[in-house]
């Protein structure tokens, strides 16, 4: 049998788009390396409820609706827009948007790992390894969703994410009295190019931290050194893409969610922008199917129709997270940008605009208020 579609790993992406394609009629192999849906978590589970207008899903665990950003000098703002963002089980959501997608038709494999893959002319096929036994098939359009290391991307010979956030996290004991808002963590103790988070999730905190380019442990230390008597429950880390590739998409191949770098810059979250881009690859895809023609030129529709959507805001922050990475270990300089927005005013605008998935809009807000913001993230003075 040749499949329409071999989509390679079952995350929110590949799974997301295995269930559109499968729930209209097209035949899908769906390939996941690990014998469990969902497993290892690499994840703080943190979503706007615009996810679960795609899935449905009883993962939640806790619902936050503000933020405390602690500054270097101890200080902290406290945001709140009122609306709430969700805090889930990683994996149960993983396992519940898989279920659609088998539920729809799609023939998922587990303990299958896509070992490499070529695409030609005619069609594209995969070569993988399942259950220890090496097996090969043949699609029309080989789909690259299996994360910030795609074998797919590798494969297929597309470049490399320019820019890999390093993480450090652990299922604390710790128990947040404050179940409403979660802490971030700026400045020179806390992190190198990111930030550090403490994040309620009922009965455990997740406390992680983001760097760049250097060792996330030493940050981490001193992020979780603030919550005493603390228990590790489980450790989990993982490399974060945070800037999308120039090209998303090739002759009989796209590329999903991290394996393309499709991100949020400024949070490191890319579930909801995961899930995007494969709602818009089953568009370009189907099209795809109904023109017949799965060269570059035809696939390259799923570049703009995710860029359509989210590609402004994305290039956007990770401008603004290119500024700030530059400025994330200069205390000074944060300590003046607390003073200046630590305003009325200010927390305001950003309680009225604010947005976990478009926060580009509420960045330029503030700055065209405080003008002299712009000089500190352009010169760091
Ligand atoms: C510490 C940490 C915290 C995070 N917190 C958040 C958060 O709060 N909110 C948020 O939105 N995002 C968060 N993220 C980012 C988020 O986890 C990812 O953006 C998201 O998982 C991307 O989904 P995906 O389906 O594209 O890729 P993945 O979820 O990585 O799924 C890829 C799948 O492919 C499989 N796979 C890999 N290689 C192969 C292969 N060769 N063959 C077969 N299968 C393969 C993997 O096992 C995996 O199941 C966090 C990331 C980290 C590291």
């Amino acid at each position: 049998m040749v499949y329409d579609v071999i989509i390679s790993g079952a995350g929110p992406s590949g799974s997301y788009l295995a269930y559109l394609l499968s729930k209209n009629g097209y035949s899908v192999l769906q390939l996941e390396e690990h014998k469990e849906i969902g497993k290892p978590v690499e994840c703080t589970g943190l979503v706007s409820e615009r996810v679960f207008g795609y899935v449905k899903s009883k993962s939640q665990i806790n619902e936050v609706h503000g933020a405390n950003v602690f500054f270097p000098n101890g200080k902290s703002i406290h945001i709140s827009k009122g609306e709430k963002t969700i805090v889930m089980y990683r994996d149960e959501f993983d396992k519940d948007v898989s279920a659609m997608a088998i539920g729809a038709g799609s023939d998922t494999r587990i303990n299958a790992r896509v070992l490499d893959a070529r695409a030609n002319e005619d069609y594209a096929e995969v070569k993988y390894r399942e259950n220890g036994e090496i097996k090969y098939q043949k699609a029309s359009i080989v789909v690259g969703a299996d994360g910030a290391n795609s074998r797919i991307r590798q494969a297929l010979n597309y470049e490399r994410p320019r820019k890999l956030i390093s993480t450090y996290q652990v299922d604390s004991s710790f128990h947040l009295e404050d179940q409403d808002d979660v802490n971030v963590f700026i400045g020179s103790e806390n992190s190198n190019g990111f930030f550090g988070w403490a994040v309620p999730s009922g009965e455990i905190t997740r406390i992680g931290v983001g760097v760049d380019h250097v060792t996330a442990i030493k940050y981490f230390k001193n992020i979780n050194g603030k919550f005493e008597r603390s228990q590790v429950l489980g450790i989990n880390a993982g490399p974060i893409p945070i800037n999308y590739l120039k090209k998303t998409y090739s002759n009989r191949s796209v590329l999903l969610g991290d394996a393309a770098g499709i991100v949020k810059p400024l949070s490191g979250g890319g579930i909801y922008t995961g899930i995007v881009s494969a709602k818009n690859a089953y568009a370009a895809i189907n099209h795809a199917f109904k023109k017949n023609d799965f060269s570059e030129k035809s696939m390259i529709e799923y570049q703009k129709l995710w860029k359509r959507e989210i590609g402004r805001e994305l290039y956007i922050d990770s401008i603004i997270q290119r500024y700030f990475a530059r400025i994330s270990t200069n205390d000074e300089m944060l300590n003046k940008i607390y003073s200046t927005i630590d305003t009325g005013d200010i927390i305001k605008r950003i309680n009225s605009l604010g947005d976990i998935d478009y926060p580009a809009r509420v960045v330029f807000s503030i700055l065209m208020r405080k003008p002299r913001l712009i000089k500190y993230f352009l010169f760091g003075g």
